[in-house]
């Protein structure tokens, strides 16, 4: 399904639309004022971008002195060319390790590798312990916003699902009573478990340490309490010394909800006493992206949400139409970058607004991005059949200034007299919710040259005598 189709299905839910929108405007805010406290917010940013430009440019290097040092430290290094690898090599470790309950924290590059299911389909359990990410998971969907997966789901459907798996009040949407019933349910999870499994939000080349930003301590339970710890990182995740941590957890967290600080930064240095510590670094994609000099400014992405959060597309059209793992401004550049057919409508699923340029914390020209995406779609023929017809019959007629001026008459003199079911009709999807503005008396040609000629009249008549009062003299 393409992205307006989804779209179209989210937005039939008018109050689910309109209170998805305010919600996340609600976290924009935060993020703006967070950011205003801030006197330094903008060298930070500028900072964080030529960090991550050196890292990307010197990548390979960093990659290896990383695995050296985590090695060091008594880490197991594994390498994963793509998903199906990376999943290879988790199951293979759990396997041998006897494991049957997993408990992992939030990872958006497990979803992207689709680890839940490989390994439910191979007899593991697999717990997603972020509140939100267990939320959706109960209800066999797939996170719909990279740090609010829930953020599609009203309270009282939280306390519908709870009710039938966990076994609370019928009718009961008080978010502590809620959260208190998930924190019971994830304890004993989280005791259960035989190995962990985490993301990494930050790994440091100089160190072979990595961190993880959680609002919950659940990646810090669920790699104490069981002796295997897994942590996947995608290797875009490279920073090269430990005093660039401070710039990006500056930046991350007052991105993402606004917050100076998520409430834990876990930093992992080797496997604790007792236990073994894998680390699995994923390209899945990311080595072409480095390769492609329009779109490698995405890997500098530090998944902060951001860019979702401040989008009117995204805001009103909900994660679950983009169809992806990603959604938003970013998901619409790395998707197509790895299957441009079946994800090309997505970097029309925006305004060129650039608010989420504006926005971003490691200043990613996300815009001009998804314009440059436009064309290369355009380029490979994969443009829809009536946008194609639309831009070559507009192409035709810009390209011809006669004939342009007198579409634009034609259309002043007939649009007003026409039948309104032959401007609004079902091949005309921008007039689904629009309607036209009213037609200009003349052209925007025509009132230039008034004013032009207006111009020129003003400065040709002789200037008027000096006012000695007004000069103050
Ligand atoms: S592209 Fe920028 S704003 Fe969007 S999630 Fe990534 S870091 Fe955040």
């Amino acid at each position: 399904m393409d992205h307006p189709t989804a779209a179209a299905e989210f937005i039939a839910n008018a109050e689910r639309a309109q209170w998805h929108d305010r919600a996340l405007w609600f976290v924009r805010a935060k993020r703006d004022k967070s950011a205003h406290a801030l006197p330094e917010w903008e060298k930070l940013r500028e900072v964080a971008s030529q960090i991550k430009f050196h890292t990307m440019s010197r990548l390979a290097d960093y990659l290896e002195q990383f695995e050296q040092q985590a090695v060091g430290r008594g880490a197991v290094v594994h390498w994963a060319r793509d998903a199906d690898e990376h999943n290879r090599i988790v199951h293979e470790l759990l396997d041998s390790h006897g494991v049957r309950r997993v408990v992992k924290s939030k990872s958006m590059l497990t979803e992207e590798c689709g680890l839940n299911d490989y390994l439910q389909n191979r007899a593991i359990e697999v717990v997603d312990t972020d509140l939100g990410e267990r939320i959706v998971q109960l209800r066999h969907e797939h996170p719909s916003h990279i740090v609010l997966p829930a953020i599609h789901i009203k309270k009282e459907e939280v306390g519908q699902l709870f009710h039938e798996h966990l076994g609370t009040a019928a009718g009961a949407s008080d978010p502590s009573y809620l959260a208190e019933a998930a924190r019971h349910h994830l304890r004993q999870k989280l005791l259960d478990a035989d190995a962990g499994i985490t993301g990494v939000n930050f790994a440091i080349a100089e160190t072979g340490g990595f961190v993880v930003c959680t609002n919950e301590g659940n990646a810090d339970l669920g790699t104490s309490l069981p002796k295997l710890h897994i942590a996947c990182l995608g290797i875009e995740k490279l920073i090269p010394h430990r005093a660039d941590l401070g710039v990006f957890l500056r930046l991350l967290a007052r991105s993402a909800t606004g917050q100076p600080i998520t409430t834990y930064s876990s930093h992992f240095h080797g496997p604790r006493p007792g236990g073994e510590l894998h680390i699995v670094l994923v390209d899945n994609g990311r080595g072409d992206l480095l390769a492609n000099s329009d779109f490698r400014r995405s890997l500098h992405c530090i998944r902060c949400g951001a860019c979702l959060n401040t989008c009117p597309v995204y805001r009103r059209s909900g994660g679950h139409s983009y169809g992806v793992t990603i959604a938003g401004p970013i998901g619409s550049i790395i998707n197509p970058a790895r299957d441009p057919t079946a994800h090309a409508s997505l970097p029309h699923a925006c305004s060129l607004c650039g608010s989420c340029t504006d926005v971003c914390p490691v200043k990613i020209d996300l815009h001009h991005q998804l314009f440059t995406w436009r064309q290369r779609l355009a380029e490979r023929g994969l443009l829809p059949f009536t946008k194609r017809m639309a831009l070559k019959a507009a192409g035709f007629v810009l390209r011809r200034p006669m004939l342009y001026r007198l579409t634009g008459w034609l259309a002043r003199k007939t649009v007003p007299r026409l039948p309104r079911w032959l401007l609004y009709h079902r091949f005309n999807p921008w007039g689904k919710q629009r309607e036209l503005p009213a037609m200009p008396a003349r052209s925007f040609r025509k009132l230039y040259q008034l004013e032009v000629e207006g111009r020129a009249i003003k400065q040709t008549s002789p200037e008027k005598p000096r006012d000695k009062e007004s000069c103050g003299e």
